[in-house]
């Protein structure tokens, strides 16, 4: 993702500030203009650049008496901010309410994935004890409610739409009639895209809109759209009252950066982010967590989360005291093993953890590297407690490593595979030594 390439670059930036030894008028230009930069590059429009350059300048005041160090601190938050306001347009979005038939209608062209988010949008209310229903209006695309129903199936979602009605607007009215009978609390249509912004598409969509009279209506982006989002979102806006924003295969090389332009052009947040074509590849979005990645300071409020749904509330505290104590030892990390299989898909916690990098669990090999922590965990079954504690490489001597090998059936080779995983895990823990864990986008862990 080149967002990501784009983070790399904006922390370079702020990095350059801490090394000037003043920061001045000229190093903080400089320091905008790479930043600036950086968010060309992912295609965010220029004239967002522009603002976001001049509030930024507007909230530095460089004539204050503010030590370098609090300087730097007050830019970087300033770019945080900046960033933040950039993906907020200060409303949020509809949520839907229990006990009422919630319609919600998803809007798009052709190919954004806006079937497939219906359905994964629908799967992830289920999950949460929802009713939902799913009704195809996509008479245009030959083969658009056979894909729909095999979702549908597949999650065992309730589906409605026809292989010979060719009005759209009829299927989308009989169908929301026919759930609300049905008491669902989620009903979601999917409509019709084109190639391209055609009048005949926005016709439609406000026909559907009149008939089904939702609740919300989602502007689904692909996110290698770039410089066109902003257009393509502004002309959705103009036809239908678009509420909320789901940006798309964002586990893939797109720029990303128009997904700032459809927030700006429909003054809409975005709600959701699709990051693969299975059904629960998709993430609630969070701004100031979204950013905090983005920035390399790691999604704390997403890696607390995931610590509270799978970390029993008792041993909370003690993990979070070893996080910031910094010794890591092997029943640390045998510990995390554990909790990191109860998490369910792996790679999504850690990789919240700042600086830990995938080659532990690459994403689409969670099977192989279940199996792998897994192997690890046999050879530390093996150990003693002295070794489980310690923090000395030292005590670690071959006599050892034979003894822990031949108890746990496995070859020398892997017991020091499980030992350099151990150094290299140790490494990043330590950085997180007296780190403050910050609460939902406070800049003071960068
Ligand atoms: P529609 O024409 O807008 O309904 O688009 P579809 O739902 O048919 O999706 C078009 C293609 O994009 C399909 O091959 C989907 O599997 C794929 N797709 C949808 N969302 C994502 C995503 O988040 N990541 C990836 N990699 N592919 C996606």
């Amino acid at each position: 993702m080149v967002l990501a390439e784009m983070g790399g670059r904006i922390i370079g930036a702020l990095q350059n500030l801490s090394n000037a030894t003043i920061i001045d008028e000229k190093v903080l230009t400089e320091c905008l203009n790479e930043i600036s930069r950086a968010l060309m590059s992912a295609d965010v429009q220029f004239k967002m650049i522009g603002t976001m350059q001049s509030n930024i300048k507007k909230t530095v005041n460089l004539d204050d008496r503010a030590a370098g160090h609090n300087k730097r601190k007050i830019i970087q938050q300033a770019v945080f901010n900046e960033l933040c306001n950039m993906l907020d347009p200060g409303k949020p979005a509809f949520v839907p309410k229990k006990g009422k038939p919630n319609v919600i209608m998803f809007v798009g062209l052709q190919g954004s994935g806006k079937t497939t988010t219906c359905t994964k949008y629908a799967f992830n209310y289920q999950k949460k004890g929802w009713k939902p229903a799913l009704v195809c209006a996509d008479t245009f695309r030959a083969g658009a409610f056979d894909q729909l129903k095999q979702n549908a199936t597949k999650a065992k979602i309730p589906f409605y739409g026809s292989y010979t009605e060719t009005d759209p607007v009829k299927i989308a009215q009989e169908g929301v009639e026919r759930f609300k009978k049905e008491n669902c609390d989620l009903i979601i249509v999917d409509t019709s895209g084109r190639h391209k912004q055609e009048a005949s598409l926005f016709e439609e969509m406000r026909q559907l809109a009149e008939v089904t009279n939702p609740d919300l209506v989602i502007f689904v982006m692909d996110s290698s759209i770039g410089q066109a989002a902003f257009d393509q979102a502004q002309a959705f806006k103009q036809s239908v009252a678009v509420g909320a924003v789901i940006v798309t295969k964002m586990d893939g090389h797109a720029k990303g950066g128009g997904a700032l332009s459809a927030v700006s052009a429909t003054k809409s947040p975005i709600i959701f982010l699709g990051t693969g074509e299975h059904m629960d590849e998709f993430e609630a979005f969070e701004t100031k967590a979204f950013v905090s990645r983005l920035l390399g300071m790691g999604d704390w409020s997403g890696f607390m989360d995931k610590i509270h749904e799978a970390v029993p509330m008792d041993q909370q505290p003690e993990l979070l005291q070893k996080l910031q104590e910094g010794n890591f030892t092997l029943r640390i990390m045998y510990e995390q093993f554990q909790n990191i299989l109860n998490m369910g898909p792996l790679g999504q916690v850690m990789s919240m953890i700042p600086g830990f990098n995938q080659e532990l669990m690459p994403k689409g090999r969670e099977k192989e590297s279940q199996a792998k922590v897994k192997k690890f965990m046999t050879m530390m079954d093996s150990m003693t407690d002295e070794e489980l504690d310690s923090t000395n490489p030292k005590l670690m001597t071959d006599s050892r490593i034979y003894r822990i090998a031949r108890g746990s059936g496995r070859s020398l080779r892997e017991v020091h595979e499980m030992l350099e995983e151990y150094k290299r895990l140790a490494k990043v823990w330590s950085k997180m030594k007296g780190l403050k864990i910050p609460k939902k986008g406070d800049m003071s862990a960068m």
